[in-house]
């Protein structure tokens, strides 16, 4: 195990040893390649730069009492990196080449995945973009498919604690039939003015009401959003949200749990009902949602008055990261052992 003070991680990178590239090239992706550079070459006028022809996807891995590695639900990251690639006209990686490298750099980078008992773990950042030289607005030719890692701490620093956000209607991160759906670095651009000024006026980030209507529940920041009430776990359906894998997941476990899951608009009166709500993604898995704050309403919507989080979200919390670091059995096959 590498000399990291493994306790004091936070979310930010962190360099190792390797990183895996693959590239595109005449109408064919090629061979696995390991680097030990963390620079790229590339020419000043390729499209990613230029035209934001990128996506990205984000998992980790843990380890275990037992020391062993486990990589979270990667099919699924591997499948919606196709996803992404198909609606900004990227050739979609094969399934088998995005499970190769996220194998290999994590076994070439194994001393970085953190200790158990630190509760760290190895965040996982797959990224291609467009690298041909052109001006003309044209999908990239050639492409470029890297993965690194990252030992990360948990993302909130204040821990599995409550915090609040802000609905403010003069933001979108995404358009109504835009991109929303996938992973693109372009929607967190676009995001970025709007984050700053909720961190500014003392929020964790935006909460995003659906960008045509302004009716419903969207996303929290770049997270998905879920309400408790009534034993059922409720999460917005929208043309304009990120399917996440966590919440995918979450769902399995409230439905394993015997609660009714909804997956439905959700209007923003709505949360005025809820009797606990969450933000939820890999990198918190879930962050308890203290209050929404209306700033062109002022209406305040309150999840948590004591500063704790409410009993279903730590059960679901708590079953999701057992599965994760191998403390609860993994019944759905969702954790490859490496
Ligand atoms: C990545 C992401 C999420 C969370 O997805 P997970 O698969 O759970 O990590 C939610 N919203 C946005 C906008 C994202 O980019």
């Amino acid at each position: 195990m590498k000399n990291i003070d493994w306790k004091n991680l936070s979310f930010g990178y962190v360099k190792t040893d390797f990183n895996v590239r693959c590239a595109f090239k005449d109408g064919a992706w090629g061979e696995l390649e390991v680097s030990d550079n963390e620079y790229i070459p590339m020419h000043m006028a390729a499209v990613s730069l230029h035209y934001a022809q990128e996506i990205f996807e984000g998992l980790k891995a843990f380890r275990g009492k037992d020391d062993k590695i486990r990589i979270f639900r990667m099919d699924e990251n591997a499948r919606r990196f196709q996803t992404s690639a198909r609606m900004l006209m990227m050739p979609p990686l094969p399934i088998e080449t995005f499970e190769a490298a996220i194998r290999k750099v994590v076994e070439l980078n194994k001393e970085y995945v953190p200790p158990y008992e630190s509760g760290a773990s190895l965040y996982i950042r797959p990224v291609m973009f467009g690298t041909s030289a052109q001006v003309g607005v044209n999908p990239s030719k050639e492409y470029l498919f890297i993965v690194f890692v990252s030992p990360v701490g948990p993302y909130f620093k204040g821990g599995f604690k409550p915090t609040p956000y802000v609905v403010m209607r003069q933001f979108d991160r995404a358009a109504p039939l835009g991109t929303g759906t996938i992973k693109c670095g372009g929607n967190y651009a676009a995001s970025l003015e709007a984050g700053a000024k909720a961190h500014e006026m003392g929020y964790s980030a935006v909460f995003y009401l659906d960008p045509k209507e302004k009716k419903y529940v969207d996303e929290c920041g770049a997270a998905n959003f879920f309400g408790i009430k009534n034993n059922t776990y409720i999460t917005p359906k929208s043309n304009s949200i990120l399917p996440s894998i966590t919440n995918k997941s979450l769902m399995t476990l409230a439905e394993d749990m015997g609660m009714k899951v909804e997956r439905r608009h959700v209007p923003v009166e709505e949360l005025a009902t809820f009797e606990e709500a969450g933000a939820c993604g890999t990198a918190a898995v879930i962050s308890p949602v203290e209050r929404i704050d209306d700033y062109d309403t002022k209406v305040s919507y309150v999840f948590s008055k004591d500063g704790q989080p409410g009993p279903v979200s730590l059960k679901l919390y708590n079953k999701l990261r057992g599965i994760q670091y191998g403390d609860e059995p993994d019944t759905h096959q969702w954790v490859t052992v490496l």
